[in-house]
């Protein structure tokens, strides 16, 4: 089997892998300015799609360029989520060079379009391929990869703990090579019972003593979530934001969640912003929590919230996973102050960041490849990539971390 890293080799985003010149798992968008695509320029049978987040899915669209049409295969949630972040790439990018493909491209996938559940076997360019619980998103996969000579598991994004949401990845089906994420290779996660309750704790001190929360969250599974951490603890919450459009599609797709009922009582408990006639500016004014886009600060409704209560440090900004460098999110909580709209301000509301991760962290990763002593391991996706294979080598694996546009036989 020839395995080839056309992007996700020593970095996060744009995860691509083209398996033996045919097959393509993933394809996806390295957010920065401009945007960056996976190297190479594939012309595969089928891709396969592990799951519905940007840097994995962004650019299957400009895929189905001129007479090419690969099959798409993917779990029905991970189609869903596919179209929503197509719009949105469309919206923000649409008709310039940073956007790689048009409306018609977006509108081709539905013509190429296989929905898989886990544990349902299935052919896609003469590979046998097998989808398994990921925990990390709504629809995530692992996915195995069989030839008929070598079987590939492709991890992508995977959480080892239960969330509120989703279950943990449990699957650790036979693989004579593992292409493992490393996302969190370097951090031991907090314990998540602790942050969720010092999260509750924080907010409804802040509501008791008149003041608003703002929770900064990524719309996808994120955002979840949080509403599902807001219910169980009875703090009254707004939701707003591209999280409102994929809680009504999760919902439609109970058995990618944990518990379909809880989200459903979740979503009730929520109510849902409009933004229509100034309808923002009063719930900022309001004793509540907001749970609301974009996770890192960096557009949004929450451009609308931050700047209404900034400035009273009885409020209170939760961010709520990791903050890249260079976005508004990090520069807060590194220095107070955030950049709004085109300026600078300083931000006397406390801002703090709870780490609801949706990846394994270092034990999880080394948890998960307790099962695969006797494979090959390639590390990708991650800071640290050569880093974390050579700690797995000293261990006794067979580990490296491909570079970018290397091809590996296994
Ligand atoms: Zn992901």
């Amino acid at each position: 089997m020839d395995v080839q890293f056309l992007g996700g080799a020593g970095e996060v985003g744009r995860s691509a892998i083209l398996v033996n010149d045919r097959l393509l798992l993933d394809y996806g968008i390295l957010t920065a300015t401009p945007p960056q695509y996976p190297v190479g320029d594939p012309d595969p049978e089928a891709v396969v799609v592990s799951h519905g987040h940007l840097d994995h899915v962004g650019a299957v669209p400009a895929l189905l360029s001129g007479s090419s049409r690969p099959e798409i295969h993917w779990t029905p949630p991970t189609a869903e989520l596919a179209r929503i972040l197509a719009r949105d790439t469309l919206k923000l990018h649409g008709g310039t060079m940073q956007c790689p493909f048009t409306e018609t491209h977006v509108a081709r996938m539905g013509e190429v379009d296989h929905r898989h559940g886990y544990r349902e076997s299935f052919e896609a360019a003469g590979h046998e391929i097998t989808f398994y619980n990921a925990g990390h998103i709504p629809g995530s996969a692992h996915v195995l990869v069989d030839d008929g000579e070598t079987r590939l598991l492709y991890t992508a994004d995977f959480h080892t703990d239960d969330t509120r949401l989703l279950n943990g990845t449990t699957a650790r089906p036979d693989a004579d090579v593992v292409i493992c994420e490393s996302t969190y290779a370097d951090v031991r996660h907090d314990d998540r019972d602790a942050v969720e309750s010092r999260f509750a704790e924080t907010a409804r001190t802040t509501m008791w003593e008149g003041g608003t929360v703002v929770v900064p969250a990524f719309a996808i599974g994120r955002t979840q979530e949080l509403l599902l951490v807001c219910e169980a603890h009875d703090l009254e919450c707004y939701v707003d934001g591209m999280g409102t459009e994929v809680l009504s599609m999760c919902r439609q797709y109970p058995e990618f969640l944990r518990d379909g009922d809880a989200l459903g009582r979740a979503a009730r408990h929520a109510r849902e912003v409009t933004g229509r006639d100034g309808q923002r500016k009063r719930i900022a004014d309001q004793n509540t929590v907001i749970v609301t886009t974009s996770g890192m600060l960096s557009g949004g409704p929450a451009m609308t919230y931050i700047p209404e209560i900034r400035t009273d440090p009885i409020n209170r900004i939760s961010l709520t996973g990791y903050q890249v460098e260079g976005t508004p999110g990090r520069e807060l909580l590194e220095t107070g102050r955030c950049e709004l709209n085109g300026g600078i301000y300083p931000v006397s509301a406390k801002a703090d960041l709870f780490d609801f991760s949706a990846h394994a962290d270092h034990d999880g990763l080394r948890e998960f490849l307790g099962a695969y002593e006797g494979s090959t391991v390639l590390v990708n996706h991650g800071d640290s990539c050569a880093a974390f294979a050579e700690e797995l080598r000293a261990d006794g694996y067979e580990a490296q971390a491909p570079d970018l546009g290397k091809t590996v036989e296994c």
